[in-house]
């Protein structure tokens, strides 16, 4: 059985959101945990409706602020498989900081971060990922900003996991998920997806619908040329040089666009860190009450018992 709540699903009809949803509940039990073991915690928008329908628990928590919040999750609950999902205004705009140090300071949990390249909730304002020239209702002669590209951004932080996958591809979403939920640390994953009512197309040309260059599939040994420099794909190498060359192809044209894992490399983690640092300072504790006591009473083999 999937892991599909009895709520009532609330998205426009043919939003993107329902693919990405599907491939959650279906591969969920995959990771064999306990459903009280799982968390989702989201922002504001319309993918951070998604704990609502999951049979796990979950927060619907602050706008931009999912990513603190389940920092201090991971950290407290190491037994716990810890999700976030954002979308591109929520991560990128009022949520840029908090994302960038989760990114930054590798903590253990799984960012799904819905692309959709507007601001569907509030009905169809630029977003940070909206392309120069996009013409929304708060940009009726177009945008004259230049557009983030998260996967740029999150090898800019040098995330440990960093991943783009696409709403239609469930196959490929779901190996995606697969490898990113088995990444201890930070695993950025950007799923480009569809709002089929203020940005429809948006990812036609990645798609192949149209003019446009489809995608390149990543794998470690893909070979990958750029400028003319060809070289093999490594998502292991330490250094994101290669991997943040990769992340600028198709951005700002319509050439193709990588898709699958640029990088996955092993570093430590912040809420290992921070549990190994609370466990020295008690038993540092432990020991100087001990010691005291010592001092004080004498050593338990001078004790007598009443
Ligand atoms: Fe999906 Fe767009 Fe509707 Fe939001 S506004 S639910 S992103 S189709």
């Amino acid at each position: 059985k999937d892991y599909a709540s009895d709520q009532e699903v609330r998205w426009c009809p043919g939003c993107g959101d329902y693919a990405v949803l599907k491939a959650v509940q279906s591969f969920l039990p995959d990771l064999g945990l306990r459903r009280e073991n799982i968390v989702f915690i989201s922002g504001i928008g319309c993918s951070s409706r998604f704990p609502y329908y999951l049979d796990t628990y979950g927060m619907h928590s602050i706008h931009g602020r999912a990513p603190a919040i389940a920092t201090g999750v991971a950290t407290a609950r190491e037994d716990l498989s810890v999700w976030v999902v954002t979308g591109d205004g929520d991560a990128l705009s009022i949520g840029g900081n908090h994302l960038i140090h989760a990114l930054r300071r590798n903590v253990n949990m799984t960012i799904l971060l819905f692309n959709n390249r507007i601001y569907g909730l509030t009905k169809g304002q630029y977003s940070p990922t909206s392309e120069t020239g996009k013409v929304t209702k708060s940009t009726p002669m177009g945008s004259i900003e230049q557009p983030f590209n998260p996967v740029s951004l999150a090898l800019g932080a040098e995330a440990s996991f960093v991943a783009r996958t696409i709403d239609s591809d469930r196959k490929h979403l779901t190996s995606v998920l697969a490898a990113a939920a088995a990444h201890r640390g930070t695993s950025l994953v950007e799923i480009y997806q569809n709002c089929p009512i203020f940005n429809d197309g948006a990812f036609d040309a990645v798609k192949g619908n149209g003019a446009g260059g489809g995608v390149v599939r990543l794998e470690p040994g893909t070979e990958v040329t750029l400028d003319g420099v060809t070289w093999t794909h490594d998502p292991s190498e330490v250094s994101p040089v290669r991997q943040f060359a990769l992340s600028r192809m198709g951005h700002g044209d319509r050439s193709a666009v990588p898709i699958g894992i640029f990088r996955q490399v092993d570093r430590p983690t912040y809420d290992d860190g921070a549990r190994a640092q609370v466990d020295s300072a008690r038993e540092a504790v432990a020991s100087t009450r001990e010691d005291r006591l010592t001092a004080l009473l004498g050593g338990p083999d001078t004790w007598t018992v009443l």
